[in-house]
């Protein structure tokens, strides 16, 4: 029977959809009601609308590949979505490893990837730190201290009252840098690494102290926040990019050893230091919204592809490659 390309109503379900229908597959959306008519309507590019947050008998019946995405796993939760039955783009066994803020960092460590500073007390903060929930999305519920006492009182905010309740949250040191993100498709068919782009993020309301006078900043009292709202393109410095390529490669070759394998797109979220250091806060293991930008393709993959190759485009053409080898069975879970 023929496979669909199928994905949750969100995040980069447009990108996704498009990519799908140039590489000719059929697709299916499914989600909430409210949303149908952007898939459907405004952007025809869903064959099928299917409501509900992961209708699986319909996905399986229709011989659906599920391509993941933060939203998918963000409103299904890591558990359901190791358990689901549908046909699954990627490798299940890494949302264990970049759900989990301890062991995301012991993948970057051996990877042998700079990355922040993580203070176990709190009664220790010497320097600027940044304070990160686990499991948090988009940056929400995160705050910044520069001393105990300081964290005491904005810890509250979290029912954080007591050195137990410190198991909710990673205090990291505050890198001052540039955001980058760097998006990559580890091909498993080809064993190939590419850059496909990237971004940097449009955060409210990080993104707009700085329109307020420092006078003004302190009078208010705004602390900074991280909520995503939109992406922006960014090419890299040339210089930068060997840095980049070699940390993503690393970060497959490491997969391969403590996970059984990353493959399909992934990003690495950092900074750029003054000191043209890469230091990564996070790894993404599937598609990021920040790929939203380049549907028609971005600086780096017209440097490698002759058409137009959005990263949607690129899972589907990876997919449609693994059917016509007889290899879908190595690239689904
Ligand atoms: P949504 O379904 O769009 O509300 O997003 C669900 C999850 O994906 C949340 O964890 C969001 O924080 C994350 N997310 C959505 N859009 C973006 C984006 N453009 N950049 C980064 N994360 C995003
Ligand atoms: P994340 O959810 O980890 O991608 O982080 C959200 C935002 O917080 C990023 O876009 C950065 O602006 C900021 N951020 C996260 N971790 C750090 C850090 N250790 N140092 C400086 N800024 C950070």
């Amino acid at each position: 029977m023929e496979f669909r390309i199928a994905t949750y109503a969100s995040h980069s379900a447009l990108q996704i959809l498009h990519g799908a229908k140039l590489e000719g597959f059929k697709t299916l959306v499914f989600g909430r009601e409210r949303v149908k008519p952007l898939y459907t309507k405004y952007f025809p590019l869903a064959d099928e609308f299917v409501p509900g947050e992961y209708p699986e008998e319909e996905l399986i019946e229709k011989n659906a590949i599920v391509i993941p995405t933060g939203s998918f796993v963000a409103h299904l939760g890591v558990e359901r979505v190791e358990s689901m039955k549908a046909l699954y783009y990627g490798n299940k066994k890494v949302l264990r490893w970049e759900s989990d803020r301890s062991l995301e960092r012991k993948w970057l460590e051996e990877a042998k990837i700079k990355t922040p500073g993580v203070i176990e007390d709190p009664d220790d903060i010497d320097v600027p730190v940044i304070v990160k929930p686990h499991g948090a999305g988009g940056g929400r519920g995160y705050f910044i201290a520069r001393t105990p006492e300081e964290f005491w009182e904005k810890a509250k905010g979290l029912g954080i009252n007591a050195k137990e309740d410190l198991g909710k949250v990673q205090i990291q040191e505050y890198v001052v840098g540039v955001p980058v993100y760097p998006h990559f498709f580890y091909s498993k068919l080809n064993e190939e690494l590419e850059l496909m782009s990237v971004d940097k993020r449009y955060e409210s309301n990080a993104d707009a102290i700085g329109r307020i006078d420092a006078g003004q900043q302190l009078k208010i009292g705004i602390e900074p926040s991280y909520t995503v709202v939109g992406n922006i393109p960014l090419v890299l410095r040339e210089s930068l990019l060997m840095e980049v390529i070699e940390a993503g490669e690393r970060i497959v070759e490491t997969a391969g050893r403590l996970m059984g394998g990353l493959w399909g797109p992934f990003c690495l979220e950092g900074v750029i230091t003054e000191e043209m250091e890469f230091v990564v806060f996070e790894i993404s293991a599937r598609i990021v919204a920040g790929t939203n930008p380049f549907i028609h393709g971005s600086p780096y993959t017209w440097l490698r592809y002759d058409e137009p190759m959005s990263t949607g485009r690129r899972i589907a053409r990876e997919i449609r490659e693994a059917i016509e080898e007889d290899r879908l069975n190595e690239i689904l879970f």
